[in-house]
């Protein structure tokens, strides 16, 4: 492989990328806007067509930030590597640091702290331009602003120790630093998802045990019908940020949390919301939790390994605009080039990640058909996707691409099934 060779890839695999977001953002706009009159037979009953139109203009609107988000980063990404960003940064930062420990990790705070900078408008936009217009805007801006401050003194704290070490393992492990450097990371990350119910979370929002004695009574025969332990139900004040509405689970072992936000409690009734927790307790009861973390091990395997062979390549770095240093370790650039870049090189995989997210999203609505009543986790899977102005007809291939989540029809009709009695023949 050849320096310039491996532009031409990181170029052409790249046009791809962007190619193919473009076209799917477009293929979602005109799928939804063509479909926009009329409310779909299914939710005819349930849904008005003044929300429906609301959704696909709301999607419309996310779409075209999305677009413009895409047009951003790709600049700043060039800017950063081809257009010699990130060797501007090494030789400025060099000449006044040396080439130690504190270097490489300046060098990684720097570009996080351009590319924050570039997003922050974006999200400014966000919140308070698109989700302001459609009514779902309930922060200030000095909430937004604290929750900026708070986030980067976060990534700070947590970011530069991990980063640190890697970088010291890197130096001192020899060749397999990185099995030893994907131990430290799987570490980090169970005490990551253990902590973050009790410390992180709390930062940001305030978590309250769930005091409604009806819908606890519900709640707690649920679990006991599900065999389920868990150290409490809680309460979320999301309103103070969205009228979104959410439900979710977290934590791990004994830490484990259930966490409605206030925003559902208000609008769903009690056999709804037991039906959303039926389908939430699916996820853990069915170990979807415990398979995405081994998967995020297998897959952070793969990376640090790719990350270890890729960094010892001249092409590597010469490819990606950057001159390797001859006289010093190159690590902290190898680990801000592999980050930058390696994004452009997965997302061909985003597709899979959505595939096997939406067989866990089908067989937790299973297993809450079977303990709570399907008919009433359709009617919260209504409601909910009405106040969040989600799309009732999005475009299929944008949809099998990038969703997370099924399309509520087939959602439906697939819980519908499931509560129809079995037929004797
Ligand atoms: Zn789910």
């Amino acid at each position: 492989m050849t320096a310039a060779l491996f532009t031409w890839i990181f170029l052409a695999v790249l046009a791809l990328n962007v190619g193919l977001k473009y076209w799917l953002a477009s293929r979602q706009v005109h799928y939804v806007l063509q479909r926009s009159d009329a409310v779909p037979e299914q939710f005819a009953d349930q849904v008005s067509l003044e929300a429906h139109r609301k959704a696909a203009s709301y999607t419309v609107a996310k779409q075209r930030l999305a677009m413009i988000e895409t047009g951003l980063s790709t600049v700043l990404l060039l800017l950063l590597t081809l257009c010699g960003g990130l060797q501007l940064l090494c030789d400025a930062l060099g000449a006044w640091l040396g080439h130690g420990l504190l270097f490489q990790l300046a060098l990684a705070a720097s570009v996080v702290l351009i590319v924050s900078l570039v997003d922050l408008p974006i999200e400014w936009h966000r919140q308070f331009r698109v989700e302001q217009a459609f009514g779902f805007n309930r922060m200030t801006p000095a909430l937004f602003l604290a929750d900026t401050v708070k986030s980067i003194a976060l990534s700070v704290a947590i970011g530069l120790p991990l980063l640190a070490l890697i970088l010291t393992l890197m130096q001192v492990a020899g060749p397999y630093w990185w099995m030893y450097g994907w131990l430290v990371w799987c570490g980090f990350t169970l005490l990551l998802t253990v902590l973050f119910p009790i410390v992180i979370a709390p930062l940001f929002n305030r978590f309250t045990p769930l005091a409604d004695s009806e819908l606890l009574q519900r709640i707690q025969a649920l679990l006991g019908r599900t065999g389920f332990h868990t150290s409490g139900v809680y309460t979320m004040d999301g309103s103070r940020r969205s009228a979104h509405g959410n439900a979710y689970f977290t934590g791990l072992g004994s830490a484990k949390r259930i966490v409605f936000f206030d925003t559902l409690l208000e609008r769903l009734q009690p056999p709804e919301i037991e039906a959303v927790l039926a389908h939430e307790l699916g996820h853990f009861r069915l170990r979807h939790v415990r398979k995405r973390l081994l998967l995020g091990f297998a897959a952070s395997f793969l990376v640090l390994f790719a990350l270890s062979w890729l960094m010892q390549r001249a092409w590597f770095y010469q490819g990606l605009g950057v001159q390797p240093l001859l006289q010093a370790r190159n690590d902290g650039v190898a680990v801000v080039l592999f980050v930058l870049v390696m994004p452009v090189f997965t997302f061909l995989l985003a597709p899979l990640a959505s595939l096997l997210s939406r067989r866990h999203e089908f067989a937790a609505d299973e297993f809450a058909a079977r303990h709570a009543s399907p008919g009433a986790l359709i009617a919260a899977l209504i409601k909910l996707y009405k106040d969040n102005a989600t799309t009732l007809t999005p475009d299929p291939i944008h949809s099998t691409f990038y969703n997370s989540h099924p399309p509520a029809s087939i959602r439906i009709e697939r819980l519908l099934r499931l509560q129809a009695p079995a037929t004797v023949s």
